[in-house]
């Protein structure tokens, strides 16, 4: 993972420097796709490609994020602070494309310093969604390997041209150019299994008592989770939210309340997860759904293996999915080939779409039974959204004998099954190292030989989309400007070393992370010409 080397802390005379560093004829202040950081307003990176002095995004917070900003809760405060010399990522969103020239002297050559940073406070880029400017992404690598220039308007994509024919045409409604050499442009992913409800509770020696339920702290959980999936890449999620209990309702209020707040930077789904539906205490179950529903849960879900009646359960969630029109998405083990069976042959009939997980206990089954499994769950369109990262026990009966495993994702392909593939617990009681990263999930598979780079990204990304029922996303004029701009040159690269990003969502940046890695006092690297980060 070094995308550096060489050379002294903040040795700013190195013309190869990371674009934002301090002080050396290398460090423009307008490096950064987004120029310099807050504080620098003197920096001519303030200045938007259209000249516009009534940018919002300059000094103007993010809408809705406020407070609970991405970036904030990943920045290396040590780094920034301890080495006034060391190279600082800088960051504004309207640096033109004449002007800024982010990275594009970081694919050659040696660095120095020792840093490992991101910016402080990521900010909004080109207004609220309804501004009439438009954004230009420059000389962005595609998975192709074609180098273009992509314009974005009225969250879609206007026009993918190859480098420099978009960039000098001028720009309806004036707009920001964001230079992206050294990043690879993806359509961007989408968490379809979350749990904001329970996300960042895992309790920890520092932890200051078991984690609150209340309505306010769970609204807050979710909106940081949100936004640091946000911040990884994910414009769109779906989350499960327990109903029932003692919280009743309150949990999935708070859920939609942040939903509401983060509208315009993220697009969250809640899938209402009941915990008994069968029986004497079912009733209250099944009723308590239904108000779930009317109140604002766009899916229908639950654990099917927690309730005395599994089938029951699953009649009487499509029973109620059906009743509103609304998808499925239901936790299993998935370890019973006749219980998987029957749900395939119950869910066929779901015109909204039916998807089950994370069913780690598929590879725990014998190949045979689990190949005609998967053909039923094919046979009957119901899509398997797998963990890679492990499940998310919170919600499911935990395996007391193995351990967590991913779903055999090869052999449901195989049969014919759509795949997707989510992130699960966030640093939660089920995996308190959950990273919620959908890069990461994608590269576990990868790196597990469930699939290759382009697959591994597809269940994160197109399959995420469609089990949610998203829109397609390519990076083609006329798709959904929902994209990822990845340090790197090519998709195996960026799953491997997904460091830097920038998440655009409905045409505009939302996030952007920038890390900068420098090697003190190794001087005998620039015969290789080695990158400062990994080109992939
Ligand atoms: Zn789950």
């Amino acid at each position: 993972m070094a995308d550096s080397q060489s050379a002294r802390p903040g040795d700013g005379n190195d013309p190869r420097d990371e674009p934002g560093s301090q002080g050396g004829p290398g460090s423009d202040a307008n490096g950064s796709p987004y120029g310099p950081a807050e504080g620098d307003a003197n920096s001519p990176a303030n200045t938007s490609g259209s000249g516009s002095g009534s940018d919002p995004a300059n000094g103007e917070p993010n809408d809705g994020a406020t407070g609970a900003d991405p970036g904030a809760g990943s920045t290396s405060p040590d780094a920034t602070s301890s080495d006034a010399h060391a190279p600082e990522v800088r960051s504004s969103d309207t640096a033109s494309a004449d002007d800024a020239a982010p990275h594009r002297d970081s694919s050659s050559g040696a660095s120095s310093g020792v840093a490992a940073r991101e910016p402080a406070a990521p900010r909004d880029s080109a207004g609220d969604s309804t501004s009439p400017r438009s954004l230009m992404l420059c000389g962005a690598r595609l998975v192709d390997g074609r180098t273009v220039d992509v314009r974005l308007g009225g969250g879609r994509i206007e026009a993918v041209g190859t480098a420099g024919s978009l960039a000098q045409s001028p720009q309806p409604g004036g707009g920001t150019r964001v230079d992206l050499a050294g990043y690879l442009l993806l359509p961007a992913p989408a968490e379809a299994h979350a749990h904001y409800d329970t996300a960042l509770t895992a309790v920890s020696p520092t932890s200051d008592g078991p984690p609150r339920s209340a309505p306010e702290d769970v609204q807050r959980r979710t909106t940081e989770a949100a936004l640091l999936q946000l911040g990884l890449g994910a414009t769109a999620t779906r989350t499960h939210v327990h109903i029932g209990d003692v919280a009743g309702l309150r949990s999935l209020e708070a859920v939609l309340q942040a939903r509401r707040a983060l509208r315009g930077l993220v697009e969250l789904s809640t899938v209402a997860v009941p915990r008994l539906l069968t029986g004497v205490a079912g009733a209250d179950g099944l009723s308590m759904l239904r108000d779930a529903v009317k109140m604002g849960a766009s899916v229908i879900g639950g654990c099917p293996d927690l309730d005395p009646d599994p089938a029951g359960y699953v009649d009487a969630v499509l029973e109620v999915a059906a009743e509103h029109g609304c998808p499925v998405d239901l936790h299993t083990d998935g370890a019973d080939p006749a219980r998987l069976s029957r749900l395939a042959a119950a869910a066929g009939g779901l015109r909204p779409g039916v998807a089950i997980g994370p069913c780690a206990g598929l590879a725990r089954m014998s190949y045979k039974p689990a190949v005609r499994t998967a053909e039923r769950l094919a046979a009957a369109g119901v899509t398997v959204v797998c963990l890679p990262q492990g499940g998310c026990a919170v919600l499911e009966r935990p395996s007391q004998t193995s351990p967590s495993r991913v779903a055999p994702v090869r052999l449901l392909k195989a049969a014919g099954v759509t795949v997707a593939a989510g992130s699960g617990a966030l640093r939660d009681a089920a995996n308190s190292v959950g990273r919620g990263d959908p890069l990461e999930a994608a590269y576990l598979l990868a790196s597990h030989g469930e699939a290759g780079p382009e697959a591994a990204y597809d269940a994160v990304c197109a399959r995420a989309r469609t089990t949610m029922g998203l829109p397609e996303v390519r990076v083609e004029a006329g798709f959904p400007a929902e994209l990822l701009a990845v340090r790197g040159t090519d998709l195996a690269g960026a799953l491997s070393l997904a460091y830097s990003r920038i998440v655009v969502h409905r045409g505009r940046v939302v996030a952007r992370t920038s890390a900068v890695r420098e090697f003190c006092d190794f001087t005998g690297t620039s015969e290789f010409d080695l990158p400062r980060q990994s080109q992939g």
